[in-house]
């Protein structure tokens, strides 16, 4: 350790950017479960996923063994645009909290996209550019991913569908046209322009989407479009993987200051940025070679982990895509609509739910009125506009910190800052009208929709 004052911002050289995404699954003593044919009830073949996702990215899939994937040199090069993202050491926060606790965060809003989806983004449409494809279909519902795969795709000249769930495609308009400025077409889902599109409808008239109707909308573009994939943004194991370039570039800043964290703290949509950011860390815990708490924090609306089940899904509305098996609220399983702060999907990525089931990792839920007020303390100190999505890890590392003013520890938290809140102003204005409302589903509300896992 040296004596060195830390500094606010820790960046990394280029020099000592990670060159490889660290797979943990690897390490793992109980493997994620498999993926599974929703008819055959099998584990899904490397040609079965192919018809859906690009090649590459299936062998990254379906890969357990391999620790260390290279990042190839023109996606490195990507990253160095806007990365190495800053881990930034929270002085002002510390110090109007009044904790002894060190906080850190690792900020990754420093691009257009306003988030990290980027990372993996620029790594999807890669490797559909080398499959030779031209274009690539995705959903998206607060627009993050939907900005990040639009520029990634107008990088390597590829074409790029996106279905965004009809609340936000409303609410959002800007988001819209961010995308449309980097050449991707924009649909509101559900839509009249797939087959499951028109019968979510049906079912469901004046619907204002979910995530799991726009991917299933996404994923039948794909299948039926010569020359085109689809891509997610989040759940999947392979995002994970290139997400832990979060988690690379963390551990190599805080291992320059001799700084090991005592928590680790991320919010946790489908799990890309939370099991990025604590792989490597997680790495450690499972060899033996470090302890760390790892904290998961979700909404109380759509609580996968803290009240959901641990059993095969589907990971769309439609029932298109394999099954997956996770900590899930049911395929069917739609937030309530007052609901603003992100974080909507049903199920978590299998690598989390099986540490999470295994004990190596907490989950709690927290109420949105309590992650905006987070947020604009946050704002108010740190001088960053956090988006509500960050800002769930945002209320329980400041938790955490309070803990330590009342007990006199001084530990040290880590949490990702996963980007940036400019689009979701209408979010902050009901909170700041005393508009915004806590919802939080009923046993009667879960159940119902759980009852529909499908039976494996
Ligand atoms: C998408 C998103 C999340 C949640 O997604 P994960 O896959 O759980 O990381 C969190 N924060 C921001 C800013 C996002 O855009």
């Amino acid at each position: 350790m040296s004596n060195e004052k830390i500094p606010y911002k820790i960046y990394l050289e280029e020099s000592e950017m990670p060159r490889a995404w660290y797979n943990l699954r690897a390490d793992m003593k109980n493997k994620p479960a498999p993926l599974l044919n929703p008819e055959t009830l099998k584990p899904m073949t490397e040609k079965e996923l192919s018809k859906v996702f690009c090649e590459e990215l299936v062998r990254q899939e379906l890969d357990e063994d391999t620790a260390y994937f290279e990042i190839p040199e023109e996606i490195r090069n990507f990253y160095k645009m806007y990365r190495p993202a800053p881990l930034v050491r929270a002085y002002c926060l510390e110090e109007k909290l009044g904790t002894p606790a060190k906080i850190y965060y690792k900020f990754e809003g420093n691009n257009t996209s306003g988030s990290h989806k980027l990372n993996s983004a620029i790594a999807q449409a890669y490797y559909a550019k080398k499959q030779g494809l031209k274009g690539v279909t995705t959903e998206t519902g607060a627009g993050q991913w939907g900005t990040a795969l639009s520029m990634a795709c107008s990088y390597f000249d590829l074409d790029c569908k996106v279905f965004m769930v009809k609340c936000s495609y409303e609410q959002k308009p800007f988001r819209r046209e961010v995308m449309r400025t980097y050449g991707a077409s924009v649909t509101p889902s559900p839509s009249t322009e797939t087959e499951v599109g028109k019968k979510i409808l049906a079912a469901h008239p004046g619907t204002t989407g979910s995530l799991g109707c726009a991917i299933s909308e996404a994923v039948e573009k794909a299948v039926n479009t010569e020359g085109y994939r689809y891509v997610l943004g989040s759940v999947l194991n392979q995002v994970l993987l290139h997400q832990s370039v979060i988690g690379l570039e963390a551990k190599a800043a805080l291992d320059k200051y001799g700084v090991k964290p005592d928590i680790i703290i991320g919010c946790a949509g489908g799990g890309s940025n939370l099991g990025g950011l604590i792989s490597p860390f997680m790495g450690e815990k499972i060899r033996g070679e470090a302890d760390y708490k790892f904290i998961a924090v979700e909404p109380a609306s759509c609580p996968s982990f803290t009240r959901g089940k641990y059993a095969y899904d589907y990971c769309d509305t439609g029932m298109v895509c394999p099954l997956s098996k996770m900590y899930t609220l049911g395929s069917d399983f739609i937030p309530a609509p007052n609901h603003s702060g992100g974080l909507r999907y049903h199920g978590m990525n299998p690598i989390l739910s099986q540490l999470y089931e295994d004990g190596l990792m907490e989950a709690v839920s927290v109420k949105q009125t309590e992650v905006f007020e987070a947020a604009e303390q946050f704002a108010r100190v740190e001088g960053i506009l956090p988006a509500p999505e960050s800002s769930h890890a945002i209320k329980i590392a400041i938790d955490e910190a309070m803990k330590c003013k009342e007990t006199g520890e001084e530990k040290t938290i880590l949490f990702g800052l996963t980007g940036t809140g400019y689009f979701d102003m209408m979010a902050y204005e009901k909170f700041h009208d005393g508009k915004m409302t806590d919802y939080v589903p009923s046993d009667e509300e879960l159940e119902a929709s759980l009852k529909k896992l499908p039976k494996v």
